[in-house]
């Protein structure tokens, strides 16, 4: 049996291709959904791969839900926080839960994964630690006050940790990606979004798979020298 990574919100879009890397990489991989549970079971029937359901944004559920896997599958060695909502809407208009939420789930679940897996990594003395943030957590995006301080919240974060595990060959990174063709980019109106795609330097969407093969060589063996970085992975995107 490979290394046990766990993916959050694994189970459609983003997630769903790095789940697929990572097995191909040699890994045993587990994937983690909310609770949409038809696709979580179209995406095991696909994979093969198993998945567990529960809210990243919930201290406990995550707690318990990581001791369910070490005991039915193994000991965790990489951790991709992919998990993440959105709940958009300029200041005025947004809720304080619209804030809440996506704080909760979004940076919460970092720090909630991050606390339920980094001593087993520490005592192994190995592990990796990938966060998905976004092109929206480096530059902003009118509308998304939330969002932006979520994700801009997970690049700080993995620059402290990264700290935290450097003594232990636990390396901890971001990805950020630009604007990527999955279910929460589709939610975009269209005006919006043709507006969007022409300020990408390479002008188009990303594909999950893009994200899956930057997820795939930080979590490889040779990407042990790699930690506290952030791997922009969006056309170009980040350079405007
Ligand atoms: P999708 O909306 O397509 O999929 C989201 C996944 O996260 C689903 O598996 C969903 O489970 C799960 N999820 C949502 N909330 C929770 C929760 N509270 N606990 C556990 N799982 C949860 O998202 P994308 O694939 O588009 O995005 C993946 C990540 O990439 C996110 O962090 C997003 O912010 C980031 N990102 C995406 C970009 C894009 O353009 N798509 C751009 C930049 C960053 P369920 O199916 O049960 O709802």
């Amino acid at each position: 049996m490979g290394r046990v990574a766990i993916v959050t919100g694994g189970t459609r879009g983003i997630g769903k291709a790095i789940c697929e890397h990572l097995s191909e990489d040699g890994f045993t991989v587990v994937a983690n959904y909310a609770g949409n549970s038809e696709a979580a079971q179209r995406f095991t029937d696909e994979t093969g791969i198993k998945a567990y359901r529960f809210d990243v944004g919930d201290h406990e559920a995550v707690i318990e839900g990581c001791k369910q896997i070490e005991s039915e599958i193994g000991p965790i060695d990489a951790v991709v926080n992919n998990a993440g909502i959105t709940r958009d809407g300029t200041l005025l208009r947004m809720t304080y839960e619209d804030w809440q939420d996506v704080m909760r789930i979004n940076l919460g679940g970092c720090f909630n994964l991050a606390k339920a897996t980094f001593e087993g990594m520490k005592e192994r003395g190995w592990g990796r630690i990938i966060n998905i943030g976004s092109i929206n957590g480096q530059a902003g995006q009118y509308g998304q006050v939330n969002y932006a301080a979520a994700k801009s919240g997970i690049h700080g974060f993995t620059k402290a940790l990264a700290q935290e595990g450097a003594r232990y060959k636990i390396t901890v990174n971001a990805i950020a990606p630009g604007y990527i063709d999955t279910d929460m980019v589709a939610a975009v109106p269209e005006p919006v979004l043709e507006k969007i795609v022409a300020k990408i330097p390479v002008g188009r969407l990303g594909q999950a798979s893009e994200i899956a093969r930057g997820v795939s060589f930080l979590c490889s063996e040779e990407a042990g020298f790699v930690t506290g970085s952030t791997m922009s992975i969006n056309g170009g995107q980040h350079m405007y």
